[in-house]
């Protein structure tokens, strides 16, 4: 280990050398696990984040030690190590140190070709990098005459020779990087990505691995998982007699298969080599790795490793398969997929089954299959989807003035690009099925057309599907497979269900909603919203004969029609939950929402019902209200019109009966909503209990049940003591009860909501974020005054909050029992809960 304490202090990376991320960044961290894994890492020179500080201040580096550690006959690569390899830093300059001599020597040793191009390569990359010139002067293939003019040129612009020291290159180099670390644009680029604005870089200085010369010689990446599907599999290239990443030199394939030449069939002992390395990071980094590697005469160097690129369905494989394999622990894995990045997984695919009208194929940049209209500009994207139109933007290729028409779109397809540009990275992001790179398309922006490559055109507005999962571009609608939801994904969600410490149910008001609860995995349905079953059309039309009636009777008598109905649809619900608790919340809007509203509706069901128009007419204005939402809606209703939720209580018993005869027995949970008064709760309990001994009398069965409050109203968090008395469980219904706090519209807010957001008014939308402070402490006192009262009261949530990680944590440092939220959302809940449960532990219950 060598150590200077001035300026240029830096430390060679050796087994035993005091190396930290925190001080010398994440990849000479990384480097020097490999070294200490035995891996052949060139000798490596870390300058710690003082020095590079200190060198962008001004100082100069005296490189004269440095280049001391590499010998006579200095030739080096110079990286960046920031702290976080998210945080970018500007690009490697290899073959720092090729000069006059350097070149005649490696004319000898490797002939003038190879000579030529490393230092024209150098000559290149420190004229843009490091004397800023201007790019296109120096963008010349190698050729015979390319280095001379390159060096020409360079002279005539800096009026000096091309830097024949290479300490003074080394110098120049070190200073550039570290000033291009300070600029304003990667500062605002990393901020971007989480980092601080005192994050630091470190550098590293490398010998060069030549990649170049007699023997098999070239460079390459080598990983052992796909970055999309997780799987194992070898995947990289190697290019011969070529450096870094980004050589443009004829590509050999890794793997022996239908492709081509491949290394493994060349230079077996080479790939064997790599895959042992490969199988040892993996184990000990933890971590699958891509191996940035050269090879010189036969001999391997292995440049760098980075964490694999991953698509967060192969991040939840990668970490399955570490923890299985006992690389890593399953908390390990549960903390290493990031909750949100779960809905990703969730997405439609094409039918594999159903034809397919294949018209282009491009690079399958973000999976998932979506159908839509072309759109070719993002603010026709955005219209699109004002209209609420499905649409796919297409674009040339995208720029971040395109986000909002990304955000719009159902999915993109871009002519150029690759699996890293623009539209591919902000894809993956938001959750976008996208194709890039389809370069067989022709667009033509003027004419709103795109061109497949047998000629067929599309115009805007016509109908494709992207299958951003294989890369194909189909013309039409096509058929399409619910999200699947593979062995990881279901093995990862068990383990959190180990761990997590609050339940998750689902919202689900219909059998379908029921079955993607299941299969999700939800631990019941938490909101069964009744009043949506009610809108198919034949049983709009009894509805409204029962809103029309004059009399009870003639009320019981519609509502009779409607009560198999109801019947069948609670018998298919707890079926389906297959004996998982199902709360079903009664009756909750204003009537008026059932009646039309427009002459034309009026007519019509004046004759539907037989009746004049102007009886319509009366009756409908009769209903309207200028508050509905304040006014005769949910429990309000119960009492005065209670028929309808005495219909709705004989179709959950008879439903029960008739689910718990066939399959497992069925409790299920009636939910009141709108309360805000204890005596509420009392009437219709009376009347459910009556309904109850009624069904249990006639069917001869006996069964259970849970009555619960909807806690939506300010004032029943504050009486949920009183409440409680009748309530086996209170849940929070946070959609009203924030529009209450607040006295806030939930239709209406968003005409200001933006100003407010933007004005710092509210840090957040309410309706999206629960509001801790306000809305939050009524959910703490509704619930410490109901559990005072009722120690064993069940408290949840099922307002659409519940589905918001802030919000599950929460409610589950308040104690809550289980949050519910949209099916599609469960998966991520689960995830989040034992992230919390994990990072936080349990308080206790304040009884
Ligand atoms: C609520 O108010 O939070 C709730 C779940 O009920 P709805 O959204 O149906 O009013
Ligand atoms: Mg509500």
């Amino acid at each position: 280990m060598q150590r200077h304490a001035d300026v240029t202090e830096f430390v060679e990376l050796t087994p035993a050398a005091e190396v930290s991320t925190a001080r010398h960044g994440w990849r000479a961290k990384c480097l020097q696990r490999l070294i200490r894994l035995d891996l052949p890492v060139p000798r490596t020179v870390a300058l710690p984040v003082e020095t590079v500080r200190a060198i962008a201040a001004g100082q100069m580096p005296d490189t004269q030690a440095i280049a001391a550690v590499f010998g006579p006959g200095l030739l080096v690569s110079v990286r960046s190590s920031p702290e976080n390899p998210e945080w970018g830093g500007p690009g490697t300059v290899l073959n720092v140190g090729m000069n006059d001599a350097m070149h005649a020597r490696l004319t000898q040793t490797h002939g003038a070709e190879a000579a030529d191009a490393l230092y024209l390569r150098f000559v290149q990359s420190y004229a843009t990098h490091v004397a800023r010139l201007d790019p296109d002067m120096f963008t010349a293939r190698p050729g015979p005459h390319a280095l001379a003019a390159a060096l020409a040129a360079y002279q005539a612009e800096t009026d000096e020779a091309f830097p024949q020291s290479p300490a003074r290159q080394l110098a120049e180099v070190l200073r550039s990087m570290a000033r291009a670390w300070e600029g304003t644009t990667a500062r605002l680029l990393r901020q971007a990505k989480g980092a601080p604005s005192e994050a630091t870089l470190g550098l590293l200085v490398q010998d060069m691995a030549l990649a170049i010369g007699p023997g098999l010689s070239g460079s390459g990446t080598m990983q052992f998982v796909d970055s999309v599907t997780g799987s194992p599999q070898i995947i990289g290239r190697f290019r011969g007699q070529s450096q870094g990443r980004n050589a443009a030199v004829a590509t050999l394939y890794l793997t022996r298969d239908a492709r081509g030449i491949s290394l493994e069939e060349t230079a077996p002992e080479v790939f064997a080599e790599l895959t042992r390395y490969g199988a040892a990071c993996r184990v000990k980094l933890r971590e699958e790795m891509q191996l940035e590697f050269a090879v010189s005469d036969g001999r391997v160097s292995v440049i760098d490793a980075v964490r694999v690129q991953r698509s967060s369905r192969a991040a939840v494989k990668i970490a399955v398969a570490l923890a299985s394999d006992g690389v890593i622990t399953r908390e390990e894995a549960l903390l290493r997929v990031e909750p949100r990045a779960l809905s990703e997984l969730l997405h439609y695919q094409v039918d594999p089954r159903a034809p397919r009208d294949r018209f282009a194929r491009g690079i399958a940049a973000s999976p998932g299959a979506a159908t839509g209209r072309i759109v070719f500009t993002s603010a026709a994207a955005q219209a699109s989807a004002a209209r609420d139109e499905p649409c796919i933007l297409v674009r040339r290729e995208t720029a971040p003035e395109d986000i909002r028409g990304m955000h719009a779109a159902v999915a993109v397809l871009t002519e150029r690009g690759g699996m890293t540009s623009h539209a591919a990275v902000i894809a993956r992001g938001l959750g976008l099925p996208c194709i890039v790179g389809c370069s067989e398309i022709q667009l033509n922006p003027r004419e709103r057309t795109l061109r497949g490559p047998d000629g067929r055109i599309f115009r805007e507005g016509e109908v494709i599907t992207v299958d951003g999962t294989n890369g194909e571009v189909l013309a039409g609608q096509a058929a399409m497979l619910e999200p699947a939801l593979d062995e990881g994904f279901r093995t990862l969600l068990r383990w959190a269900d180990n761990v997590r410490d609050i339940g998750i149910r689902a919202n689900a008001d219909t059998p379908d909603d029921a079955r993607t609860a299941r299969m999700f995995e939800a631990e019941g349905i938490g909101l069964c919203r009744t009043e949506h079953m009610f809108f198919d059309e034949d049983r709009l039309t009894v509805m409204r004969e029962m809103i029309f009636a004059d009399t009870a009777n003639d009320r019981r008598i519609a509502l009779e029609r409607l009560l198999p109905m109801q019947r069948d649809d609670f018998t298919a619900l707890f079926d389906i939950m297959a004996g998982l608790p199902v709360t079903i919340r009664l009756f909750d809007p204003p009537l008026h929402e059932f009646l039309p509203h427009d002459r034309e509706g009026m007519r019509e069901l004046a004759e539907a019902l037989d009746r004049p128009l102007s009886d319509v007419t009366r009756r409908v204005e009769a209903l309207s209200e200028f508050n509905p939402m304040l006014g005769m809606r949910g429990v309000r209703l119960g009492i005065t019109v209670p028929e309808i939720y005495e219909m709705q209580a004989q179709a959950i018993f008879e439903a029960t009966v008739e689910a718990s005869r066939r399959g497992a027995p069925v409790v299920p949970e009636i939910m009141i909503p709108l309360v805000s008064a204890q005596r509420e709760v009392e009437l219709v309990k009376t009347r459910i209990d009556a309904v109850a001994a009624a069904v249990r009398t006639q069917t001869k069965t006996d069964f259970t049940y849970r009555l619960g409050v909807m806690v939506e109203t300010p004032r029943a968090a504050l009486r949920a003591g009183q409440i409680a008395e009748h309530a086996a469980f209170l849940s929070f219904g946070t959609n009203d009860l924030t529009q209450m706090t607040y006295g806030l519209s939930r239709d209406d807010a968003g005409r200001f909501m933006g100003s407010y957001v933007k004005q710092k008014v509210y840090l957040e939308d309410p309706f999206h974020i629960l509001d801790v402070e306000g809305v939050g402490e009524l959910l703490l006192i509704g619930a410490q005054r109901g559990r005072a009262a009722r120690p064993d009261v069940t408290i949840s949530v099922c307002g659409e909050h519940g589905g918001n990680p802030e919000s599950i944590a929460f409610c589950r440092a308040a104690g809550f029992d289980y949050v519910s939220c949209s099916p599609f959302r469960v998966p991520v809940a689960r995830l989040a809960a034992a992230h919390f449960a994990l990072l936080a532990p349990k308080p206790a219950r304040d009884a």
